[in-house]
């Protein structure tokens, strides 16, 4: 199995096994480039996980920019904003396929922003006869056109959020993908190969106007290489906060938003992951969501059963029930 097949395994929960990917997506292989070594990278303690990225080579990483939100007073033209969640392991929408995995669409601002890809991104074959991939599957099901989308970003590097990168690079590589810098070479290297434009994300970054990556957050010492950003949206209600799996911690990454940016937190919607945190340690991270301020929460993907649970009876009908197909509109 090759490097991007071990991304496959991705984050798992206790409470809902990952779907088997019987697709390892395709990415070209590429030479061996001169590198330099990058010191105190220990090895991955299991063997699902990636290779850390033991090297890199200085030419190829763009200087991050480091640039906040503009102040609470431009909010108000910022308009309107639809996530559109196009993959996940819980159901919604009865058209669409669920499996392990996250990818939502993220429309209103500048750009059309696809965050993260889900856990299948089909396959190529030689003769040039293709399977699409359930990401791509669900666009269609949606009427989402994959033309549409400008910008790629990718939470972290779990084969359930970058999967499907190399099926939609397939249908559409005029994008500009959002990559955290701690990815392996090899899918550096792919993304640039099809075609697209890379952005090695470590520090906050503006994707465009009025949104923000948060930059590589983590400090797991069981996976020091596991790097996550995460989305921030400023809207006229609020900051929106949307995860991947929040393998940092889904307090931390709100801090970090409330940090970058004006303004309380509106909403929190993806991967809290808490399928395996007890009822008690759910129960204190809802009360530090409310003491944030947070107004509204959305979990799925990773969140787990007794979590979406809990949340659910903490806020009431500021909790969002949310799974493939679910579009989430905030109002201007
Ligand atoms: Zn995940
Ligand atoms: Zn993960």
């Amino acid at each position: 199995m090759g490097l991007i097949g071990l991304l496959i395994a991705g984050c798992t929960s206790p409470a809902v096994p990952p779907t088997p990917s019987t697709v390892v997506p395709t990415y070209t292989p590429i030479p061996t480039i001169p590198r330099l070594s990058y010191p105190h990278t220990p090895t991955p303690p299991h063997s699902h996980v990636p290779a850390v990225p033991t090297s890199r080579p200085t030419s190829t990483v763009p200087p991050t920019v480091t640039r906040l939100l503009p102040t609470a007073t431009s909010i108000a033209s910022s308009g309107g904003v639809t996530i559109t969640v196009l993959y996940d392991n819980n159901a919604y929408d009865e058209r669409l396929e669920t499996a392990w995995g996250f990818s939502c669409l993220v429309e209103g601002p500048e750009k059309r922003i696809l965050f993260d890809t889900g856990g299948d991104g089909g396959s190529e074959s030689e003769g040039g006869s293709e399977s699409e991939g359930r990401l791509l599957r669900n666009m269609r099901a949606l009427a989402v056109d994959p033309q549409d989308v400008d910008v790629i970003v990718i939470s972290h590097v779990h084969g359930d959020h970058v999967g499907g990168l190399a099926g939609f690079l397939r249908e559409n590589h005029a994008v500009t993908v959002y990559l955290p810098q701690s990815f392996p070479e090899s899918i550096k290297d792919a993304t640039r190969d099809a075609g697209a434009e890379l952005v090695e994300v470590h520090g906050p970054v503006e994707i465009c106007e009025h949104v923000i990556s948060t930059g590589e957050l983590g400090t797991l010492s069981s996976a020091p290489w596991l790097k996550e950003q995460a989305l921030v949206v400023e809207t006229s209600r609020g900051l929106v906060v949307i995860t991947g799996c929040a393998h940092p911690g889904i307090v931390d990454i709100v801090r970090q938003a409330k940090t970058l940016a004006d303004g309380e937190v509106y909403l929190v919607l993806g991967g809290f992951h808490l399928g395996g945190t007890s009822a008690v340690e759910v129960h204190s991270i809802v009360e530090e969501f409310q003491q944030l301020g947070v107004q509204r929460v959305a979990p799925c993907h990773c969140s787990g059963d007794t979590a979406r649970r809990l949340f659910g009876e903490a806020y009431g009908d500021d909790f969002i029930p949310v799974g493939v197909g679910s579009r989430v509109q905030v109002a201007d």
